[in-house]
């Protein structure tokens, strides 16, 4: 191999801009040079040094009809990936550059996730974002603006996670969106030509793609689009025809959305779980037929809705088919059979989709008939919303597709290039062709007999294979008997092969017509692929229509599996929960309900509770159930009243943190700092142990400072696991905190959770409860209640003394990073004692905190009587000290 070829391959490589060049060399396609030694390490191929001319070089491949895969395994990991395909005319060898696969142009993933490419564009209000799927070719563009833009911007990308970002000329210069961006997201960022974010380019491309469409979506934005301009100029600069799957042209007011970031999508483990075990939310209330339906669950779950007409018209779906158990069960059935007809589409559309997904989508589209009928048949459904969902796509423009998809034969060959793909009626000509091919076939099936019967003989078979074509076989003992014009080819053990002139004849014309009518099959099937890809909007359609009624069926079968209600969704600032579940845990454990109000006089609740009670599993639930809920889902409940919520918030303490070895406390900080930041007076807030990352008088600080700060300037309702119980005071403080624990009673020595919230603060002394059950020395948990006692009053007093009945005006500035007295004119000296180092009443000594903290944290499983004895001595007298 030549020098040259490695040159050939840097050129192509340099003209591609891509991270890999695939070249093809007649039957493989070949990586060179550090490409090679790339793709050999992420997909265990094989690098084999080549040289030529005293250069030697680095080289793998993978055969022509295998690259698909590696090609989508290395950009799901993130690459692009170029692919330069050979032509050959005659004598003339070129390679050209065919396609980039990017992340977000992919279009046969390994799963069936949604994978958005994304662009952001900058304007003078803030900026445009479009969003789009090609694999089935939804495309949605809106624009955010307001003080709060970039955080709107970044709630948006949160939510439909794209893996492929193009970010425009006036972000490239934005580092704090940036760096954000590259923090929280898992996408590939490419600078994708300036030119495409301008103005008139990015118009004139929306034009041309969806011509007068444009001008019925109302893309006010420069930024808007510009983003959606750039994006279908990407699409259709990587993908070889991708770009015609994308049809429509959808707008959407961001706010319409609730902000559920991926830190809070992690917490709440909605699509997955945070330790890789157990169940994630997603997996428990999925009961889809259909990979279009599973992936529509997945986007309705991490995408959340505020309008109540859409939420309405799901929940009307998911009531009347809890209430038809048969009919719905019927559907189910029926929908099994459905293919996934987004992604067929596509896939026609690319000139991709083969014989298999056509004949899938015509069985799919038949199903649309069957499953109206039997919405039909039912009082319930009927006139539901699931009737007008089937009754959307063009029933007669379904039919007359299907109709034109029957020339499909029911068993197609594995590959498009031999005959038997196409049923007879559907083509004049091939038909005749056919009727050729088969009569030339008969000539052959019939010959064995016709000689035996000529010639009197006996052993006679006809075959053919590769090298030899067809002949005539006769058995060794009538070799004799053969006809003169026999012309012996072969001769075996037992046998002897022979050909005649008009054998070869009726051959070459046989292989004429095979060819012949295979060519003209694959004509007619791309004529009927061109049909379906011109039907792709239609299809789509369906497909959604499917998937949507699929979800509408999973949703309402597992709310009455296990009996969900239907929330009651209104605007009032309230949360009210009447024996609420956590929609996993109840799966799996004899559950205690519990109840919870939240409205605007009652926003906070500091729960409390001793280890393992419940307190995580209570405040998740409530996160949930509000999730579920802007859904349009029913909720683990026996009554909820739901006031729609524009964001849900959570920080909760994560083992995996400590296992990526990030400092748990800057983590935690940026996470609170976030929520302090995004959260409204109208968001769902859900902390777990804040501040436990640092010391235990930092820890207490912070926490009763945000406290203050969600409560005062925010207002979001909030939920507040603690370990300090130094908090629960601040309930008397501040009017709309309230105290709930979670209950747990010792009997006969032994503790029972009880798992029911109730009001007010868990019992403060209950960790030296516990010592003394667990059989921890008389003198040592004596000794351990009078510390906490004298501990206890000490603070009292001194709270009195310092802060008298006055509200502790303590406020967390997110600028300087510090406290500081709050609210304007309160921050006079009286409050800035306050926030010096004690903040939390006042009076607590270092020390003693630090025996408390040491006291709290005392292993008594592992550590001996002996041992504790001499510990609580040196907590004596570093306190009398
Ligand atoms: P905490 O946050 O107080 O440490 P968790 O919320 O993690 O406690 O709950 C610990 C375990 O208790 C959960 O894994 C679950 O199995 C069980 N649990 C929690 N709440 C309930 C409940 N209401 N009914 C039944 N079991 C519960």
């Amino acid at each position: 191999m030549a020098p040259g070829i490695v040159g050939e391959f840097m050129a192509l490589k340099e003209e591609a801009g891509a991270d890999l060049l695939a070249m093809q060399l007649g039957d493989f396609y070949e990586f060179f040079g550090e490409d090679a030694r790339l793709v050999g390490e992420e997909l265990d191929l094989k690098v084999s040094q080549k040289g030529s001319g005293g250069e030697t070089y680095d080289m793998a491949g993978v055969p022509v009809d295998d690259l698909g895969p590696y090609v989508t395994a290395l950009v799901e990991r993130g690459y692009r990936v170029a692919i330069a395909d050979q032509h050959d005319d005659g004598d003339d060898v070129r390679r050209e550059l065919t396609r980039v696969v990017t992340p977000g142009t992919l279009l046969s993933p390994d799963d069936d996730d949604a994978r958005y490419l994304a662009a952001v564009a900058a304007d003078d209000d803030g900026y445009g974002l479009a969003f789009c799927e090609v694999t089935t070719g939804r495309f949605r563009a809106t624009a955010v603006s307001g003080a709060d833009a970039t955080a709107r911007a970044l709630t948006e990308l949160y939510r439909f996670a794209p893996v492929e970002l193009l970010p425009g000329p006036d972000v490239r210069g934005d580092d704090d969106l940036l760096a954000a961006l590259r923090e929280r997201l898992d996408a590939r960022l490419t600078l994708h030509e300036t030119d495409a974010f301008a103005p008139g380019r990015a118009e004139h491309t929306l034009r041309e793609r969806f011509g007068d469409a444009v001008d019925a979506v109302d893309l006010e934005r420069a930024g808007a689009v510009a983003a959606a301009g750039a994006v279908v100029d990407y699409v259709a600069e990587t993908g070889v025809g991708a770009v015609a799957s994308v049809t429509r042209l959808g707008t959407y007011a961001a706010d319409e959305g609730v902000a559920v970031d991926a830190t809070t999508r992690r917490n709440l483990e909605l699509t997955e779980t945070m330790t890789g075990g157990g169940r994630s939310l997603v997996e428990t209330i999925d009961h889809t037929e259909t990979s279009a339906g599973g992936r529509l669950l997945r986007e309705w779950l991490t995408r959340p809705l505020r309008r109540h007409g859409e939420l309405r018209r799901r929940q009307s779906a998911v009531a009347a088919l809890a209430d038809d158990a048969v009919v719905r069960e019927g559907l189910r059935e029926t929908l099994a059979d459905a293919f996934d007809l987004e992604r067929v589409a596509s896939r026609a559309v690319s000139g991709s989709a083969g014989a298999e997904a056509l004949l899938r989508a015509r069985e799919t589209l038949s199903l649309l008939p069957e499953l109206r009928g039997s919405v039909e048949g039912s009082d319930r459904l009927s006139g539901s919303p699931v009737a007008d969902l089937l009754a959307e796509p063009d029933g007669e423009a379904v039919a007359a597709l299907r109709e034109e998809l029957s020339a499909l034969s029911d068993d197609p060959p594995k590959t498009l290039h031999e005959g038997g793909l196409i049923e007879r009626g559907y083509d004049e000509e091939l038909d005749e062709l056919v009727a050729r091919h088969e009569a030339a076939v008969e000539w052959f099936d019939g010959l064995a007999e016709r000689e035996k019967r000529r010639h009197g003989l006996t052993h006679v078979t006809v075959d053919r294979n590769r090298t030899d074509g067809y002949y005539v076989q006769v058995g060794k003992s009538e070799t004799d008997a053969v006809p003169d014009d026999y012309e012996g080819i072969k001769t075996l053990k037992n046998a002897e092969r022979y050909v005649f002139d008009e054998l070869r004849e009726r051959e070459r014309e046989l292989l004429r017509l095979e060819e012949e009518r295979a060519d003209r099959e694959y004509e007619a099937f791309c004529r009927l692929r061109e049909s379906v890809a011109e039907a792709a909007d239609l299809l789509q359609s369906v497909g959604r229509a499917l998937a949507e009624v699929d979800v509408a069926c999973s949703l309402a079968a597992h709310a009455a599996r296990h009996g969900w209600c239907r929330p009651e969704l209104t605007d009032e600032r309230v949360l009210d929960v009447e024996a609420g579940r956590h929609p996993v845990v109840e799966a799996d454990v004899e559950f205690v309900p519990n109840d919870l109000y939240l409205d605007r006089e009652r926003r906070f609740l500091l729960v409390t509770g001793p280890n393992m009670s419940g307190k995580s599993t209570y405040m998740r639930q409530a996160a949930l159930i509000t999730l579920l809920a802007q859904v349009g889902s029913f909720v683990p409940a026996d009554a909820a009243r739901v006031g729609l919520v524009d964001g849900v918030y959570t920080r909760v303490g994560a083992l995996d943190e400590l296992a990526e070895g990030r400092s748990t406390f800057m983590v935690e900080m940026q996470e609170l700092s976030n929520i302090l930041h995004s959260a409204t007076e109208e968001s769902l807030v859900v902390l777990d142990e804040v501040g436990r990352g640092t010391a235990t008088y930092d820890g207490i600080s912070i926490a009763w400072a945000a406290t203050e700060y969600l409560h005062n300037e925010v207002g979001a309702f909030t939920l507040f696991a603690t370990h300090y119980h130094e908090l629960t005071t601040l309930a008397d403080e501040l009017p709309r905190v309230e105290n709930v624990h979670v209950a747990a009673a010792e009997q006969d020595g032994d503790v029972t959770f009880l798992r029911t919230v109730e009001p007010g603060a868990a019992d403060r002394s209950y960790g030296v409860h516990v010592a003394e059950l667990a059989g921890v020395p008389g003198p040592v948990v004596d000794r351990a209640r009078d510390v906490l006692d004298r501990l206890r009053s000490e603070r009292a007093v001194e709270a009195k003394g310092a802060g008298g009945d006055e509200p502790v005006q303590t406020v967390f500035d997110l600028s300087s990073g510090e406290f500081r007295g709050g609210d304007g004119g309160n921050a006079d000296a009286d409050a800035d004692a306050d926030t010096d180092d004690d903040a939390d009443g006042a009076s607590v000594d270092p020390e003693v905190e630090a025996v408390l903290a040491e006291l709290r944290a005392a292993d008594l499983e592992t550590t001996s009587p002996v041992e504790l004895l001499s510990t609580v001595e040196e907590w004596q007298r570093r306190l009398e000290e």
